[in-house]
């Protein structure tokens, strides 16, 4: 196996524009992690069943909003259920205003030894605009103490594309984002997804969204300002100093197996999907009855097809060719996958180098639409 994943549901409150599962709820954390433990149980055969394990990742919701002990017990049970090899990446995310001085000391008595957090921008009106409760300060302070601590395998998230947001603006942010050293920036374009709030005031006309071509020049400024900075820009939205990509993440982009644990959380084993139940209490309810309550999908030959192109194409290393000459491709391949790939290798979307292929910088501002392109039809 190559990754466990943690979904920790928890958020002290909730963000404008956030349409993950989380939940306000903070009196069932103690439960919840038992529930987990739990679950690790119940699925043991799967586990036992599957390879060393590779990378875990607590993810949320927001994982530090658990206590040092309950991550303790946490991790007291992966690591008593699972072969988890000694140079595991293991990653946390943290909100910085859950990372004092104790709560990094906290942290290093636990086999974490990678730290996430989504700073999202360094202004803040904008900060508070997202209704996030960490200022700008505070990102400084979390960042400075977790090096004190000697966490030097730090992540930031960062987000651009406010309304009202210039690319100055944004550029000054990547500025500040580059003068804290961390290894490992991601940089998402603010999403409006469906019943959130931030899409409500936009339906309402409340704000103004940035126009394409700014966002465009947005994106352009941050991949130029990275690459300058040394920074390798090795999937779509995220960029490193060598050495330092995130193994866990990569292994989604790579197709390797994960076991998700935790409400909401997804499951892969190379040939099924699964998910758990995004409800706490229902999920709390079924691990206890000793069955999770999940759904699953089994994937057809064209599913991984798709999902190879997909997942390929976010990275720099782009799709091999010798997947696509493939007898498993080449049974399943159409005339208009064959037309389209042309057309966007001459168009210049696509570059082929060392057997494979990858998205140009210019592919790069329609990912979405060369990856739906080469998607087959089931
Ligand atoms: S902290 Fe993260 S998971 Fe929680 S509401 Fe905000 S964006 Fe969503």
């Amino acid at each position: 196996m190559a990754g466990v994943y943690v979904h920790i549901p928890f958020c002290a409150s909730r963000c404008l524009y956030c349409d993950f599962f989380s939940t306000t709820e903070s009196a069932k954390k103690e439960s919840y992690v038992d529930a987990l433990l739990q679950e690790m149980l119940c699925r043991k055969e799967e586990m036992s069943a599957a390879q060393r394990v590779e990378t875990i990742y607590i993810g949320g919701g927001t994982p530090s909003q658990l206590s040092i002990d309950n991550l303790k017990r946490l991790f007291d049970g992966i690591y008593s259920i699972y072969d988890v090899n000694e140079n595991a990446e293991v990653t946390i995310e943290c909100n910085p205003e859950d990372v004092t001085a104790s709560y990094a000391a906290g942290l290093t008595t636990l086999p974490v030894n990678r730290v996430s957090m989504g700073l999202q921008t360094f202004d803040n009106n904008r900060l508070r605009f997202l209704r996030r409760r960490h200022t700008s300060e505070k990102s400084l302070e979390s960042v400075y103490l977790l090096k004190e601590k000697g966490y030097k395998n730090i992540s930031i998230d960062l987000m651009f594309g406010f309304p009202e947001e210039t690319p100055q603006m944004w550029s000054d942010d990547i500025d500040k984002a580059l003068s804290l050293g961390v290894p490992h920036i991601s940089a998402y374009s603010l999403m409006y997804e469906e019943g959130t709030p931030l899409t409500r005031l936009k339906d309402s006309g409340k704000i103004n969204v940035v126009d394409d071509e700014t966002m465009l020049s947005m994106y352009t400024l941050l991949i130029n300002k990275m690459e300058d900075a040394g920074y390798e820009h090795y999937e779509l939205s995220n960029f490193c100093l060598k050495g330092t990509e995130s193994r866990h993440n990569m292994s989604y982009w790579t197709g390797k197996s994960y076991i998700g644990l935790g409400a909401g959380a997804h499951s892969y084993d190379g040939v099924h999907r699964r998910w758990n139940i995004t409800s706490l209490d229902k999920y709390i309810e079924g691990v206890h009855g000793g069955s999770v309550y999940w759904g699953s999908e089994t994937l057809s030959a064209t599913d991984h097809f798709n999902e190879y192109i997909m997942t390929r194409l976010r990275t720099k290393k782009g799709i091999d060719i010798d997947y696509l000459h493939s007898s498993e491709s080449k049974d399943i391949m159409t005339k208009e996958f064959e037309r389209l790939l042309d057309l966007h290798l001459s168009a210049g979307n696509l570059v082929e180098e060392n057997g494979r292929l990858r998205l140009s910088r210019k592919g790069l501002y329609i990912s979405d639409s060369v990856m739906s392109d080469l998607f087959l039809i089931n």
